[in-house]
């Protein structure tokens, strides 16, 4: 739990939201089959394998878009899975989202069509444009095995079906480059990249489109479990809670 005035460390409990758009599952059979709870449940109950995960589901047609203070300022790691209603997301909450990541250290993952989200493009400072198209096996590479969020990924794995993100993804250059996926179709694209803003982490995740079931793959679900310990605000030295100090000093 994340108290004011704890530093947080490793092995405390890390609070996860995960705020998914939690639009296709109610109207799309296909994605309906796949996450008959919604993608966000799905993540939830692997994530919460682990005793020291405990994850907070929100979605956009919840009270305040889901992600009211109370709920925004206890998150240490921020999921994000949007598709088609990334501009109805209000600008003032993006704006408490891209000041808890820079500010506080919240941790930031945005999967897949989450490029184009509106947290995403103001975190990491992009259009978040890229080139898509059909839905083809993937095969993603694992070309950064020492990185944490690679732990016990083999060189490479498959996903049978996955729909094309091709380059150029239009991101600034990743500080951390660690999946490349490449396509039968022959198309390549930067899948997992982190970055860093302030006192925040952010890895950028490629698969999860909705009527695919890349979430249910043990890998994918290993790299996102990966990803939330990583992100997670480390033991940085100071009271984050009370806010960065290079940003706000505590006096
Ligand atoms: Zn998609």
């Amino acid at each position: 739990m994340c108290k004011k005035g704890m530093v947080i460390n490793m092995g405390k409990t890390i609070n996860v939201t995960f705020w998914n758009e939690f639009r296709h599952e109610k109207i799309n059979d296909a994605v309906k089959a796949l996450y008959p709870d919604g993608i966000h449940a799905y993540v939830k109950s692997f994530l919460e394998t682990n005793d020291d995960i405990k994850v907070t589901l929100a979605s956009l047609d919840d009270p305040d878009q889901g992600l009211p203070d109370e709920v925004l300022n206890n998150t240490d790691v921020l999921l994000w899975w949007g598709h088609m209603h990334h501009g109805e997301v209000d600008d003032a909450l993006v704006e408490r989202i891209r000041q808890r990541v820079y500010v506080n250290g919240m941790g930031f993952v945005p999967l897949h069509s989450a490029h184009h989200s509106k947290p995403f493009k103001a975190i990491i400072g992009t259009t978040g444009n890229l080139c898509w198209g059909a839905e083809v096996k993937e095969f993603i590479w694992n070309i950064m095995p020492s990185h944490p969020i690679a732990a016990g990924v083999p060189d490479h794995f498959e996903l049978e079906t996955e729909e094309i993100y091709a380059e150029p993804f239009q991101i600034p250059a990743p500080d951390e480059f660690i999946f490349n996926g490449w396509y039968a179709s022959g198309h390549v694209f930067r899948s997992g990249c982190c970055w860093r803003r302030g006192a925040g982490k952010i890895f950028y995740f490629q698969p999860g489109h909705e009527t695919c079931p890349s979430f249910h793959n043990p890998i994918v679900q290993r790299i996102i479990t990966n990803a939330v310990y990583w992100a997670a605000p480390a033991d940085m030295g100071f009271n984050y809670d009370a806010g960065c100090p290079y940003v706000n000093p505590i006096v």
